[in-house]
This record gives C-alpha cells, sequence and structure tokens, in this order.
C-alpha cells in the first residue's frame, strides 16, 4: 500500500500540499489542541491558511457541544470562527433529523441520551425532544418505572427516534426508557461513535459506548451521524458547495477523520501525530486507513 508523504521540514512538499487545497476540514480535539491546552502554533497556523485564502471548517464529533459553545471555545482559544464555520456531530445530527429523516408527526419527538449541546441543536432546528438534561430521569429506577414503563404509561406515544450521544448521567433509567422506545420501534440514532475520548493522557469512555448497550439489547445497529458517516459530510456540503478534490481532511484518528476524508473521496487527507492515532497504525501490514499526508503537529505546515 502506497505511505502517507511526510511533509515536516519540507517546505517545497508543504507550499505543494497547500496549493492543492482551497478548503481545509478541520478536526479539533488532538489537531488544534487536546483538551484544554492549545498546541503551540495553532493560532498562527489557522492565520496562515487563511491569509493564502482557504476555507477552514471545523469539523469535530464531539456531542456535548453546540455550535455556538464550540464557537466560544475556539475565541477563547483566540481563534476567529463563525458559526457556520463549525459543524459538531450534535449539529449534524440535529440536521439530519430535520432535512433527511423528517419523520412525520405525531410519532417526531426525539429521546435523547446526552448533553445541553445536543439539546440547544435540537431546538434550534425546532425539533422536539424529552430526557437529555432533564433531572427527572437522573435518578435510581423505581418500582413504579418498572411498572409505568412496561405498560406505557410512563412513555411518551411521540417519541419515534431515539438519539444517543455523550451522556456524562447515563444510567439504568434512562437505559431503561431508550430500550423501550427503541422496542417500539423508533429510529435508533448516535451522534458518533468514538469508542473513547482521550483527555489527561489516558481514555474516558466515548459517545459510542453509550449506544453499546443500546445494540447490545436490541441487536440493532444506530446511524451514526459524525465523522465517518457521510451524513456528516452531507450536511457540510449543504452549508459550503465545495469541490471536494480541493478540500483535505485534517485529523488525528485514522477510524474517523481519515476514512471519513477517503470515503468522502476528498482530495486528499492529512494525519497530525498529536492525538490519538500513531504512525504505527498505517505502517502495519494490511492497515485499513492510510492516510495521503503527515506531519508530527499541525503548526509543521509553517514550514
Ligand atoms: N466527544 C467528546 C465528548 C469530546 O470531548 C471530544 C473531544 O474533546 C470528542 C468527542 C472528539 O472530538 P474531535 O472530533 O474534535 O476530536
Ligand atoms: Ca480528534
Amino acid at each position: 500500500a502506497p505511505q502517507p508523504k511526510h511533509l515536516s521540514g519540507d517546505k517545497a512538499a508543504i507550499n505543494e500540499f497547500l496549493d492543492q487545497f482551497d478548503v481545509f476540514l478541520l478536526d479539533c480535539d488532538g489537531v488544534l489542541w487536546s483538551g484544554d491546552n492549545l498546541f503551540p502554533g495553532t493560532v498562527e497556523t489557522l492565520e496562515l491558511l487563511r491569509s493564502k485564502g482557504k476555507q477552514v471548517v471545523f469539523v469535530t464529533n464531539n456531542s456535548t457541544k453546540s455550535r455556538a459553545d464550540y464557537q466560544k471555545k475556539l475565541t477563547s482559544m483566540g481563534i476567529p470562527s463563525s458559526v457556520d464555520e463549525i459543524f459538531a456531530s450534535a449539529y449534524s445530527s440535529a440536521i439530519y433529523i430535520s432535512r433527511i429523516l423528517k419523520v412525520p408527526p405525531p410519532r417526531n419527538k426525539v429521546y435523547v441520551l446526552g448533553e445541553s449541546g445536543i439539546e440547544t441543536e435540537l431546538k434550534s432546528e425546532g425539533i422536539e425532544f424529552i430526557g437529555g438534561t432533564d433531572p427527572s430521569y437522573r435518578r435510581d429506577i423505581t418500582p413504579e418505572d418498572y411498572k409505568g414503563i412496561a405498560d406505557g404509561s410512563l412513555l411518551d406515544d411521540n417519541v419515534g427516534i431515539v438519539l444517543a450521544g455523550l451522556d456524562f448521567h447515563v444510567n439504568y433509567l434512562k437505559l431503561s426508557h431508550a430500550y423501550h422506545y427503541l422496542a417500539r420501534g423508533a429510529k435508533f440514532l448516535a451522534t458518533n461513535t468514538d469508542s473513547t475520548l482521550p483527555s489527561n493522557h489516558t481514555f474516558f469512555p466515548g459517545a459510542g459506548s453509550i449506544s453499546i448497550p443500546l445494540i447490545n439489547m436490541t441487536g440493532q445497529q444506530p446511524t451514526a451521524l459524525g465523522k465517518p458517516s457521510q451524513a456528516m459530510m452531507d450536511s457540510i456540503e449543504g452549508k459550503f458547495q465545495f469541490d471536494r478534490k480541493r478540500t483535505c481532511m485534517v485529523g488525528d484518528r485514522l477510524d474517523t477523520d481519515i476514512r471519513f476524508g477517503i470515503e468522502g473521496k476528498l482530495g486528499g487527507t492529512l494525519a497530525v501525530l498529536t492525538g490519538v492515532s500513531k504512525k504505527e497504525e498505517w505502517d502495519a501490514e494490511g492497515a485499513p486507513v492510510i492516510p495521503a499526508f503527515y506531519v508530527e503537529k499541525l503548526s509543521d505546515l509553517m514550514g
């Protein structure tokens, strides 16, 4: 298999690379920063891309934040951006539900496993939902819950969609509700399927770890809406009519970011080594996903 071209320290190769693309889809965590730690040179590298007239789009699988939350984060890191340049998986999920899935009323309400970012984006698309951050679901299950869920008196007949994102308060009561909606035929969606998320030099359970119990219970697979799902690419394209051949996906994770770019038939993919994936992964015999280019860190693009 062809190995990726290493750009770090090679000015001619970097210039040739930059000239090939008009649009850069940038993964956030692991590329621009790690958690709350901005990588040195991120701000300057983005300035360089913008000064060359490149369109930048921030594409993140983080389902806990709305676009507005993300813009606040970018601003706090010193990165200028507009809300329209931000595609987070909560937004991508809301767009998918309202513009692609289009479940007819009355069974068009969403049962949410997730945080406020999902709720904000569902509201922005005018989608009704229950669950989510509602405190009445953040507690132990009771004998009355077992009874009411079983006989349906505690279930909302208008729920026709279950959306699973990262929920920091996931519990048995919430999973029981989600399971029963799915058992009654609700469509099963997941904001993203990241198994883990990196934090403090180790890993914590990702959004994918919230949908796994539901997959186990129902035997169904969710439609996943974050990277590498092409539903995310379609929602970006719905906003920016970009030429895929002149677009490069930049990311730290081969199984989500680089796969997203390859399956989206983009002109290029650039892996950075400041996040999850390691060089050994694409060096390995039979590696399933190989980027077209790589740098040790994003700021290497400054030459
Ligand atoms: N999901 C959550 C909840 C996160 O906090 C993060 C990183 O901060 C991610 C997913 C991965 O985000 P990205 O796609 O920007 O790497
Ligand atoms: Ca990442």
